[in-house]
């Protein structure tokens, strides 16, 4: 893949903008703040919000500067021919900050509609789809655009870009273009059944997976040429969702395959949307922006991913702020994975009556600029791999890592490629994994070679590329889901209990593989079959016994493959930690990175759990950064953390010049014995970097 930016950027020697460390505010422009903006006033507060970049609306559903193009609606309380999207680059480029000018052509005014009925999305019975017409205060109503037609593509939207690009400097394009509404109109009927040799179906929910996809792919393909010839050295955004998207009423975006999404962009962008309007019982995952940066950063080619992060706690509620500890928890977890942090505010600090998100987004500005020309090109020293393909169990097993403090990073399945998998020590395939064509051989290949795999399963049928691998005799017999059962430790296993204490056993649910072990192979644990059905595992306590205390059925076992090692775990740890979130369960995945790291684990970290860790290295630095999650979310105070140990392994001989916590300025009291580097940190506020610089 070589992109124009690419060649560009051959060159000239000199990186482009978007490629060095961002610090990104983003104003959502209401119209009507149009008569109450003060450009220099948003620039010298953008400054001092220590923003070195903006994003600001500048045309689609509606334009920000007297646009020529027909049916491109230009704001109207934008007064006496004003021309905010140019008061806003004269006045920001003279603070050197860059502006990104956001496009959305998604929805359109009924007037446009009235003129161009044919540019509209259509339900399956052919009416138009509107948009929020029970809004209070007399605007006129909006209709959702169609894709595949000329409002979103030639006639407008292409027209609008070109437009831009040749009357304004704009540094860069946001474009809010990530996802395409279902539409029924002729023309995508047509191309449906061209594509597909079908008619298209009547419910969204049953359309063919790649379907709005490759809509949205194709029509954001003529941008991203237009942005080739025209400016390969701005930015272009292209949005990515990691994994699958619950819309509602039964219908799934499928997740965004992250290649095919670069294509198209020369930066990637996500949201991690923290909302808390959905109520505590439905409050996102704690480690959802660090999960969504380790995806994006797949994309090896491409700068640093963008994290967008909403400022308020959902969108019913965007005039107000998150909680600042809450926002600041979120938040720091995108540049402590190596992202760029984009703060999104409604309106203008002028219109923002709520102050103190804006002393939050200063704040944490503040605490990027502190460690951004260190992470500036640092790559992430993990020594863990897991695979990735969208579903529930690699949920819990990032989750699990992440809780044990154990660094990783992920791979898609249709990223599979054996050359990256050989620079981790341990690779991990969750259950269910989508194992791609030819997948058998380049993980047989990564184990002869010396690497360590984890596999999860519980179906000989599912995991039929790495049967072999397992260290088992014949086929796996999948169970039926059980309850009130139980794993035993095995003498071969008494290494867990370091972990777990002192216990024989540990609980267990769901469904179990059955299988027999090979006669070299280690068992770790061993199947305790349930001792009573769900209705009577309470009463009467006479009837508690277990059945089988003992049996000689595997969970969890080591066997070795030529050079390599396979530890297969014939249940499902990663559901159970995710589901129930028993300290046991994580402490088991934590147990087996360490069990298949062995003596080459770099990194251990004596924190508590809600404390997520991630490592980089660059030159002669290493950084260790600390996000503190700790207390009940969304979290209401930063609860400080005291005397977090860590250390870690160096090469022979290597020296430490100094261990510094660059957030905090804290010293970092540390001491070297047998290469090995043991530190404390004696405070930990919200986020902190600690900086372990050699000797070089
Ligand atoms: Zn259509």
């Amino acid at each position: 893949m070589k992109n124009n930016f690419r060649m560009v950027l051959e060159m000239t020697s000199e990186r482009l903008w978007w490629q060095k460390p961002l610090r990104i505010i983003q104003f959502n422009l209401q119209q009507k703040d149009a008569p109450l903006m003060d450009a220099e006033k948003i620039a010298r507060e953008s400054e001092e919000m220590g923003a070195n970049v903006i994003v600001i609306n500048a045309g689609g559903i509606v334009g920000w500067y007297p646009s020529q193009v027909r049916f491109h609606h230009v704001n109207e309380y934008m007064e006496n021919g004003r021309d905010i999207l140019r008061e806003i680059l004269d006045t920001c480029h003279a603070r050197d900050i860059k502006v990104i000018a956001r496009f959305d052509f998604a929805l359109a005014e009924d007037y446009i509609y009235h003129q161009n009925p044919q540019w509209f999305a259509r339900n399956p019975d052919g009416t138009v789809i509107s948009r929020g017409n029970d809004r209070p205060g007399l605007w006129r109503r909006l209709y959702t655009t169609c894709i595949n037609n000329g409002y979103q593509n030639e006639a407008v939207g292409l027209a609008v870009l070109n437009e831009v690009l040749d009357n304004y400097d704009v540094d860069g394009i946001f474009w809010n273009g990530g996802y395409s509404s279902p539409c029924w109109c002729g023309v995508c009927q047509e191309k449906y059944l061209t594509k597909y040799g079908k008619p298209i179906p009547e419910k969204a929910s049953e359309f063919e997976a790649d379907w709005l996809a490759s809509c949205n792919t194709e029509s954001t393909q003529k941008y991203w040429d237009l942005m080739r010839t025209k400016a390969p050295d701005k930015l272009f955004t292209r949005y990515y969702f990691p994994f699958n998207l619950d819309l509602g009423h039964n219908m799934t975006l499928p997740a965004d395959n992250i290649n095919e999404r670069s294509r198209t962009g020369n930066m990637l962008c996500t949201e991690a949307q923290d909302v808390l309007s959905k109520g505590q019982k439905n409050i996102p995952e704690w480690s959802e922006p660090a999960i969504r940066m380790k995806m994006g950063r797949t994309m090896e080619e491409l700068p640093s991913p963008i994290g967008i992060i909403h400022a308020c706690p959902g969108m019913d509620w965007r005039h107000v702020g998150l909680p600042v500890p809450e926002f600041l928890y979120w938040s720091a977890q995108i540049k402590a994975n190596g992202g760029s942090h984009w703060s999104t505010l409604t309106g203008i600090c002028d219109t923002i009556e709520d102050k103190r998100i804006l002393d939050g987004v200063t704040q944490l500005n503040q605490m990027i600029k502190k460690v951004e020309d260190d992470m500036d090109e640092a790559k992430c020293a993990a020594q863990v791999l897991l695979l990735s393909d969208d579903g529930t169990y690699v949920q819990g097993w990032a989750d699990g890592l992440i809780s044990n403090h154990i660094e990783f990073e992920m791979m898609a399945h249709y990223q599979l490629d054996l050359e990256k998998m050989k620079r981790y020590s341990v690779v991990v395939i969750p259950k269910g994994f989508a194992f791609p064509e030819g997948a058998s051989r380049l993980l047989e290949e990564y184990v002869s070679t010396g690497g360590h795999l984890i596999v999860e399963g519980t179906s000989g049928i599912e995991l039929s590329p790495v049967l072999h691998l397992l260290g088992i005799e014949g086929q796996i017999v999948c169970s039926e889901p059980m309850v009130a059962a139980y794993q035993r430790i095995e003498p071969a296993g008494s290494v867990l209990h370091t972990k777990l204490g002192n216990t024989g056993l540990v609980p267990l649910r769901g469904k179990v593989g059955f299988c027999v072990p090979k006669s070299n192979t280690e068992i770790y644990t061993t199947w305790v079959p349930p001792f009573a059905p769900a209705d009577s595992v309470g009463a009467p306590p006479e009837r508690a016994s277990l059945p089988a205390a003992q049996t000689q059925v595997p969970l969890s076992m080591i066997s070795k493959f030529k050079s390599g090692k396979v530890m297969y775990l014939a249940y499902e740890p990663s559901r159970l930690y995710r589901e129930y979130g028993l300290n046991d369960f994580c402490k088991l995945i934590g147990a087996y990175i360490d069990i298949m790291l062995g003596e080459k684990k770099q990194l251990e970290v004596h924190a508590p759990h809600g404390v997520q860790i991630s490592l980089f290295k660059k030159d002669n630095l290493y950084m260790l950064h600390l996000v503190n999650g700790v207390g009940q979310r969304p979290i209401k105070e930063s609860i400080a953390c005291h005397n977090i140990k860590f250390s870690l392994k160096l090469k022979p001989g290597q020296q430490v010049n100094n261990v510094e916590a660059r957030i905090s300025g804290r010293p970092v009291p540390y001491e070297v014995r047998d290469d090995v580097l043991t530190a404390e940190l004696e405070e930990l506020g919200v986020w902190d970097m600690v900086c372990v610089e050699f000797l070089s």
